[in-house]
């Protein structure tokens, strides 16, 4: 069974967990560098969320509970991990405009914005098109999804991801530049709202809130991908 922590020093957290549970995963709170690193330096979670709060905020107390460095290591080392709106941008290279002081993780080649949507979308829940479990099917990107439903239903047989995702935007950042290598995994009002960078889930939005799995599952597909490569690397 498969242990996946979720950042709990400030933001959204308990509904994480719930989710969690309900797709059969021991979910747990990180709050301290031993939540997530074992004293031989490999993690000892497989797999991590950062939730959704205040982006500044928790950055500054990751820093204070001694978290920022345990966490750009395990995640460069290869943890799947989902990043949700605040903890989007915490994953982020680089912020558009970072409160003083602001600092990120900086292991998910993205620019951000925060508060792209200004206040006509301040608080907003949208069902979105998701091109998820696209890890393994090589579809890149909403535009190829497109592509992909007009060739009709049995063009999309061979994986079948999720069409819509229900979501919810609560002064959400986007993403204004992708790096290289990035899947493109949802748009939103013509800005990207979410991405895949090898084992690193961004999206600008809070999944959590709308009973809606689809993100969730797709951290665990992420979980699955790195056990059977490992397995086979053994
Ligand atoms: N606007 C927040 C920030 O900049 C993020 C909002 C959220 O996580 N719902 O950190």
């Amino acid at each position: 069974q498969p242990v996946v922590g979720v950042l709990a020093l400030q933001g959204g957290v308990a509904e994480h967990l719930a989710i969690l549970e309900s797709l059969g995963v021991r979910a747990v709170r990180v709050r301290s560098a031993s939540d997530v690193l074992g004293d031989d330096g490999a993690a000892v979670i497989d797999a991590l969320v950062l939730p959704g709060g205040e982006s500044s905020t928790m950055d500054r107390l990751c820093r204070t509970f001694g978290l920022f460095d345990p966490l750009r290591q395990v995640i460069s080392a290869g943890l799947p991990v989902l990043g949700t709106c605040a903890g989007l941008i915490m994953l982020a290279t680089q912020i558009e405009d970072p409160a003083p002081g602001q600092q990120s993780l900086g292991v998910l080649d993205v620019t951000v914005a925060r508060n792209a949507f200004g206040s006509q979308v301040d608080s907003a829940e949208v069902a979105l098109e998701w091109a998820g479990s696209g890890a393994a099917s090589g579809r890149n990107d909403v535009g190829d999804r497109a592509a992909a439903d007009a060739l009709g239903p049995t063009a999309d047989a061979a994986n079948t991801p999720s069409d819509v995702v229900r979501v919810a935007f609560i002064r959400a950042p986007a993403v204004t530049r992708v790096g290289e290598r990035m899947e493109v995994l949802a748009r939103y009002r013509d800005a990207v709202v979410a991405v895949r960078q090898g084992n690193i889930l961004g999206i600008s939005f809070h999944p959590e809130l709308t009973g809606d799995t689809t993100v969730h599952e797709e951290l665990l597909g992420l979980v699955r991908t790195r056990r059977s490569v490992e397995a086979s690397a053994a």
